[in-house]
């Protein structure tokens, strides 16, 4: 009897599913945060090492980044498909976005690939990205620079949250840091002798809150006191604030950009204190290859028999990489729960059966979306006409000035 590639494939998952539970629960127990993933490095790499992968560490120059890779006995001459796992963690709040489960996806559909090629006797190579420090700077975006990605033909990755889809148009995001300097002097003895930093970080935060009328429905501005001051009978000499903004697109951004930068600058004149801007890292927005997007979405409708989740914000830096490959960001629902990533519910709710049965069927999914790249032709040039549809289309145009940010 013939067994179908759908078969190798929910074959090839479901032979190494408890063992990638025990691996992403080992994960979970080690929350790590960006570019100090050292665990869940050595526990993914470690496992693909004994499963005869080759592996080369340091990627892109990040310790906690790798990559391993698989070419077919066939040769390499055939498409090169990358997937990316995700492993850091939120501070205080550990896996409250799942990467656990994204670290454990990314294996899944390597090894299901593998299995693909080497029973279909086709040319390729599959690679799995471990690409770390998403929810903070920006991983994938330092490894695109290095060169990391070069002669990707197709990358993939899911993502748990509240429900699925292949067509997350995630926000642009900018994420800055603002220190003011002020004066310190004894807050009842001579308070008028201080300059209050604390103050500053204060009007910063009322302002950009009055701003936010004029704000359109999909733009974002958030952000907190990071340090306001040390004690309450000194008037403080130093605060910090953290921001991020997001939008659709770049355009927008910027103009977003420039009325927070104004309200820093205000907070300073209105105090008198001194500042220092820090613009850290910025994500573009996610753009999903339509035709993966829809047989993705046929995938998940099928399985589950609920419709697409209607499109939420965040951000996320694979979308730097969406301008660049041909991509699909799969989204699927954690435990049909309904929670928001993000939460302490969401951190529980990512150890559970279901979280880590429904994370190896959006393995699942892809698996079949990569082998159906590889072995239909028709398919494949539908693929690559809409990514350069989207090349030429406006939503492109608005991200012209991707450079607006590092
Ligand atoms: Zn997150
Ligand atoms: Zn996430």
């Amino acid at each position: 009897m013939r067994i179908s590639v759908d078969d190798i494939i929910h074959r090839a998952i479901a032979k190494v599913s408890s063992e990638l539970r025990k691996l992403s629960l080992a994960i979970h127990d080690n929350p790590e945060v960006a570019l100090k993933e050292k665990k869940a490095c050595k526990l993914l790499t470690d496992y693909l090492k004994a499963k005869g992968y080759e592996i080369e560490l340091n990627a892109g120059g990040l310790s906690t980044a790798f990559i391993a890779s698989y070419t077919s006995p066939a040769g390499h001459k055939g498409l090169n498909i990358g997937f990316c796992s995700e492993y850091d963690a939120l501070p205080q709040i550990g896996h409250g976005c799942g990467h656990n489960l994204i670290a454990v996806s990314g294996v899944a559909m390597l090894l299901a690939i593998s299995e693909v090629l080497d029973t279909c006797s086709i040319p390729g190579t599959v690679k799995l990205f471990g690409t770390p420090a998403e929810e903070a700077i920006g991983g994938k975006i330092i490894m695109e620079k290095q060169g990391v990605f070069d002669g990707t033909d197709l990358l993939m990755m899911v993502h748990p949250t509240p429900g699925y889809s292949g067509s997350w148009r995630s926000q642009c995001c900018l994420s800055m840091s603002v220190e003011y300097f002020g004066k310190a002097s004894h807050a009842a003895m001579a308070p008028w002798e201080g300059i209050n930093a604390g103050s500053a970080a204060t009007i910063s935060m009322q302002t950009i809150g009055v701003l936010r009328e004029q704000f359109k429905p999909e733009w974002r501005a958030h952000g907190i006191i990071a340090v306001g001051g040390q004690v309450s009978n000194a008037i403080p000499d130093y605060s910090r604030i953290e921001y991020t903004i997001r939008a659709e697109n770049t355009d927008d951004l910027k103009i977003v950009r420039g009325h927070v930068l104004r309200c820093f600058e205000a907070a300073a004149l209105a105090t008198g204190c001194t500042r220092k801007v820090k613009e850290e890292y910025a994500y573009l927005d996610n753009q999903d290859n339509p035709v993966l997007g829809r047989m993705y979405e046929d995938l998940m409708r099928e399985k589950y028999n609920e419709p697409p989740y209607p499109n939420a914000g965040g951000s996320t830096d694979f979308g730097n990489l969406s301008h660049d490959f041909i991509t699909l960001h799969g989204l699927y629902d954690l435990a049909g729960t309904g929670v928001p990533n993000h939460s302490k519910r969401f951190t529980e709710d990512a150890r559970t059966e279901t979280a880590h049965e429904r994370t190896m069927f959006a393995a699942e999914a892809i698996s079949r979306i990569a082998a159906r790249c590889l072995l239909d032709q028709g398919f494949w040039d539908s693929v690559k006409k809409a990514y350069g549809n989207r090349l030429a289309c406006s939503s492109h145009r608005h991200n012209s000035d991707r450079h607006l940010v590092k």
